[in-house]
């Protein structure tokens, strides 16, 4: 890690992944999940667990009486009585028997004794046919996060509850952790992995908390409670910033500011370049509530809906009439713009932690996906039929991912047949002619493309996958990080390749993946001929404004350029030189 020490400062350099500055209080997580300590105990030391644990519940039940007083003060007695469920767990008699029993007679430690019962209890409810039971569940492991959090002498960090605005430094947020962060508590956040294309990192940057990842060991070199700057723009966490360093990034903030109010004026234009090519600039979202944020963007619809956060941070599977309420709100608040939705993405670094999917050891090449939809048939049943359903409200759109060959668009676009004329039976209305997708990023669909062009209506090219798959270069892993490079000349042909491809058989070719949201690609990626943008929401006024200050005949030149270079790098040099002149105000965040 680069460190540089200024006037009573530290510096640390990783890489940035969501821009912004804040400053604040930190705090440090080490170890997300505490592991159980697990040893044996003498007779003597019997009633000293027996003791540790009896202060754990009653400090357990502390603590949630007094949640609930705050939840019945803040938001009313209907939403407190969720926290009696907890309490009756707390008192249940069979909990006290049974721990009570593996301390006594099984000679063990405490919480092992709890945990062991827990997840006991847990596992026996999860797979009883009813749904009352089975949504115990989620109360009996967040009362047994509690009490072994007690048991440990643990705070316990809930990240939906802090208690004041702070910078969080962990060694990793998996994705569905940084989904809860509280977004007015939380300031920004640092890891010591990751990389720009997690989706951790495409979290943070929907979310507009300023991020750095790649930080290496700065979560073993910090302390709570010390005081840093992080800066998302450039990739530092700077320790006790000097005064100096605060008036600079001052005016830095200032000038963003400027920037923002700028943009806000071409929030109703179109994304024209100077020439006249109309791009079709869309957003990316993950939950449906983020129609808000598409409207207040000024995007022209959604290119990309990731299904899978409906899936993660939940015990039970979202049901079809829940998933057709989130689809078709998101329809209806954008119609008539398009909304393309994806289907269930699972696998990668998005898991499900109460689907029991086995451990791979190389999960972005796994069980995910298409292919784990393909095999899931209930699971895939349920959403098409749920999208199928929203189709009839705005314009929905859909799309598979990880599609490798055409055989697995074949399989699903013939499971999709077979829903249609489920409802169709059910007298359940939804549009027959619902535009189907296919993501291309996969290398080999790049190459096939020309054949799964005549079997999809439309093409999206995920790039952050496409990079991964096609330089072997693991998305999440910052160790390797400079090896991943959109410029490189493989990646562009495939783009072309994909392109002409959809061109020559009539279907339009969209960008989701993150090389769509930086301004230094697009008008390469314009030239490359691709008809659709779809960006992170907050990154959308910026890439419009580039466009608009574009002419597609220096971007074919770009492209031209590219696609005889032999070099990544040169090529990134001359994209970096055609960006500053055309929107020099979008690079102005250097310290
Ligand atoms: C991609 O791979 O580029 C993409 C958009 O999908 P995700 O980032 O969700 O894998
Ligand atoms: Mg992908």
């Amino acid at each position: 890690m680069r460190e540089h020490v200024k006037a009573g400062e530290k510096s640390f350099k990783g890489i940035p992944v969501s821009a912004g500055v804040c400053r604040g209080k930190i705090i440090v997580l080490r170890e997300n999940k505490p592991s159980i300590p697990h040893y044996s105990i003498s007779d003597e030391q019997v009633p000293k667990e027996m003791e540790r644990l009896e202060r754990a519940l009653a400090e357990t039940r502390r603590q949630i009486l007094d949640v609930q007083r705050q939840v019945q003060e803040g938001v009313g007695a209907e939403h407190a009585t969720i926290f009696d469920a907890h309490l009756l767990v707390l008192e249940d008699p069979l909990l006290i028997e049974e721990v009570t029993r593996a301390i006594q007679t099984g000679k063990v430690n405490s919480e092992y004794a709890f945990s062991e019962f827990a997840q006991k209890y847990a596992a026996t409810l999860s797979k009883i046919e009813d749904d009352f039971l089975r949504e115990r569940v989620a109360d009996i492991r967040d009362v047994s996060e509690r009490i072994l959090n007690n048991l440990m002498g643990l705070d316990g960090i809930d990240f939906r509850h802090l208690k004041e605005p702070c910078i969080i430094i962990a060694e990793d947020l998996v994705p569905s952790q940084t989904a809860l962060l509280d977004r007015n508590m939380v300031l920004g956040f640092g890891t010591d992995g990751g990389s720009k294309t997690s989706h951790t990192a495409i979290m943070a940057r929907s979310m507009q908390i300023p991020a750095v990842v790649g930080l290496q060991d700065l979560s073993k070199r910090l302390e709570t409670g010390q005081y840093a700057l992080l800066d998302g723009y450039n990739g530092v966490v700077i320790l006790d910033p000097s005064d100096q360093t605060l008036f600079e990034y001052g005016q830095l903030e200032r000038k963003q500011v400027d920037l923002q109010e700028h943009l806000k004026g071409i929030h109703d234009q179109p994304a024209v370049t100077l020439d006249g090519k109309h791009i079709i600039l869309s957003a990316n979202v993950e939950q449906a509530t983020d129609a808000v944020a598409v409207k207040a963007c000024g995007a022209e619809g959604v290119g990309l809906f990731r299904t899978e956060y409906l899936f993660i941070n939940r015990e039970i599977l979202p049901t079809e009439e829940e998933q057709y309420a989130a689809y078709r709100s998101v329809a209806a608040a954008l119609k008539p713009a398009p909304v393309v939705i994806r289907t269930l993405d699972l696998g990668g670094d998005k898991f499900l932690s109460h689907l029991q999917i086995p451990q791979e050891m190389n999960p972005f090449l796994g069980w995910r996906a298409i292919r784990f939809c393909l095999q899931q048939k209930d699971l895939f049943r349920v959403q098409l039929r749920a999208i199928l359903r929203a189709s009839v409200e705005g314009n929905i759109k859909m799309m598979y991912p990880m599609i490798s060959c055409l055989d697995e668009l074949n399989k699903a676009n013939a499971l999709l047949e077979e829903y249609k004329a489920e409802l169709k039976c059910e007298n359940v209305p939804f549009n027959p002619d619902m535009e189907v997708g296919a993501m291309i990023e996969i290398p080999s669909a790049a190459v096939a493309s020309n054949v799964l062009a005549k079997h999809a209506k439309f093409f999206s090219i995920g790039t952050n996958d496409l990079i991964q798959y096609s330089l072997a270069v693991d998305r999440l892993n910052e160790k390797i990080a400079h090896l991943y490079e959109p410029t490189h000349p493989a990646i562009l042909q495939l783009i072309r390749m994909t392109v002409e491809a959809a061109h020559k058989n009539g279907i339009w070719v969209g960008v989701c993946g993150e090389m769509a949201g930086d301004p230094v690609l697009v008008p390469l990626l314009l030239g490359l001929g691709v008809d659709e943008l779809s960006v992170a929401p907050p990154t959308v006024p910026q890439i419009k404004f580039l466009i608009r200050r574009l002419k597609m005949e220096d971007a074919r030149k770009l492209a031209d350029y590219a696609l005889q270079c032999d070099s990544g790098v040169e090529i990134l040099a001359r994209a970096q030189i055609l960006a500053r002149e055309i929107a020099p105000s979008l690079f102005e965040n250097n310290i």
